[in-house]
């Protein structure tokens, strides 16, 4: 699969973020000009978020829940805009919302989940943006199909927006699960594989549900690599009009960005750059003895099958599995090593010894 999206490094259009990751805070929804003016002071008096969010028009799972102030909202974004230091972002699910957002001055726009999963409505706003400049940052959709995720940012970067960035938060969870949204990780991981030049934050309050679990979610996104953060942040989290409990207050979402630990991918200081290359050295070894090993165990096996064919034995002896198992998981436990890990090794390796094994008795065997 072709992949040649063409985006913008976010430092570039997000001068703020040469140096920071990109943190976007503000509340689920804004309810009254009150709140907003009051969420977004605080937000920039704590000087660490760059943006400011607030959903406009909510899409809510039932009918008659809050669904949003709608228009009037976005003159009160125009007011967080000129009054603090904050760029303004919103949620766009069709092509009016775009009009409207552009019309108010709306520095950042995104796509929400429950609009990327749908390619008619992503192609829609794509259309309302074809000939503006705007930044667009697209949410997973709400199943965990990477494809659809990376078929929405394709439509919107074919209409033209180069700069862009993915938001991760989580996906409906298919079992009970201790997250609103699995994170299922390895989909951003893969998306970032795939589209090395498309930023990436974390949504860890849409994955949490919940206040305790945003930290750590976050920390884990930085770990990964991830550019940035957007929490929900409410100046009364407890009586917010929609998703109550995963909004943090200002001076809580200062404290958890205190403790969480943003690493860069790369570090130039001399020390760490030397070490680390010996310790890679040392892998590279390991790892061509590990495949010169694997090579020469097959080998073997290779010659069992021979000699089993000639003498007409079976591929299976499940005694033989359970001794080697039983034995090396031992050897593992010695050295501290993951007993499921090394297991999970044991039985990949012995899949690969019965296929090869196969191959070589049932070869001309009805001749
Ligand atoms: C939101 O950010 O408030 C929102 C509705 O998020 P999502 O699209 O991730 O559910
Ligand atoms: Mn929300």
């Amino acid at each position: 699969m072709e992949l040649n999206l063409n985006i913008l490094p976010l430092a570039e259009w997000l001068p703020e973020t040469i140096d920071l990751p990109l943190l976007i805070a503000g509340p689920c929804s804004a309810e009254t000009e009150e709140q907003v003016m009051a969420t977004a002071r605080k937000i920039s008096d704590e000087n660490r978020a760059m943006v400011f969010r607030a959903g406009i028009w909510k899409p809510r799972t039932r009918p008659n829940s809050f669904e949003g102030v709608g228009e009037i909202g976005l003159s009160w974004m125009q007011r967080v805009k000129k009054e603090t230091r904050l760029k303004t972002t919103i949620e766009v699910a069709n092509a009016e919302h775009v009009k409207l957002a552009l019309k108010y001055g709306i520095d950042i726009l995104w796509i929400g989940a429950r609009t990327s999963v749908n390619p008619f409505s992503v192609q829609e706003i794509a259309n309302a943006l074809k000939g503006h400049d705007v930044p667009v940052l697209v949410k997973n959709p709400i199943n965990a199909d990477l494809q659809l995720w990376i078929g929405a940012l394709e439509r919107i970067n074919q209409a033209g927006i180069t700069k862009m960035a993915a938001i991760h938060r989580g996906f409906s969870p298919l079992s009970q699960s201790n997250y609103r949204n699995d994170p299922n990780w390895k989909i951003p991981v893969e998306l970032k594989r795939l589209i090395p030049d498309l930023p990436i934050i974390c949504d860890p309050s849409h994955i949490s549900g919940n206040r305790a679990l945003i930290e750590p979610v976050s920390q884990k996104a930085f770990d990964l690599q991830m550019e940035g953060l957007m929490i929900e942040t409410h100046l009364d989290p407890d009586n917010a009009w929609s998703d109550a409990k995963q909004q943090v207050t200002p001076a809580a979402l200062h404290s958890i960005l205190d403790r969480i630990v943003w690493r860069q991918p790369e570090s130039k200081d001399a020390g760490f750059v030397k070490n680390i290359e010996i310790l890679r050295s040392q892998i590279d070894e390991v790892d061509e003895d590990l495949v010169n090993l694997l090579a020469l165990r097959m080998n073997i096996v290779d010659e069992i099958a021979e000699s089993k064919k000639i003498s007409n034995v079976t591929i299976l002896q499940v005694g033989r599995y359970e001794d080697i198992l039983k034995q090396r998981l031992n050897q593992a436990g010695k050295n501290s090593l993951d007993l499921n890990f090394v297991k999970g090794i044991l039985e990949l390796i012995h899949q690969n010894s019965i296929k090869r094994q196969e191959i070589i008795m049932n070869k001309n065997s009805f001749k």
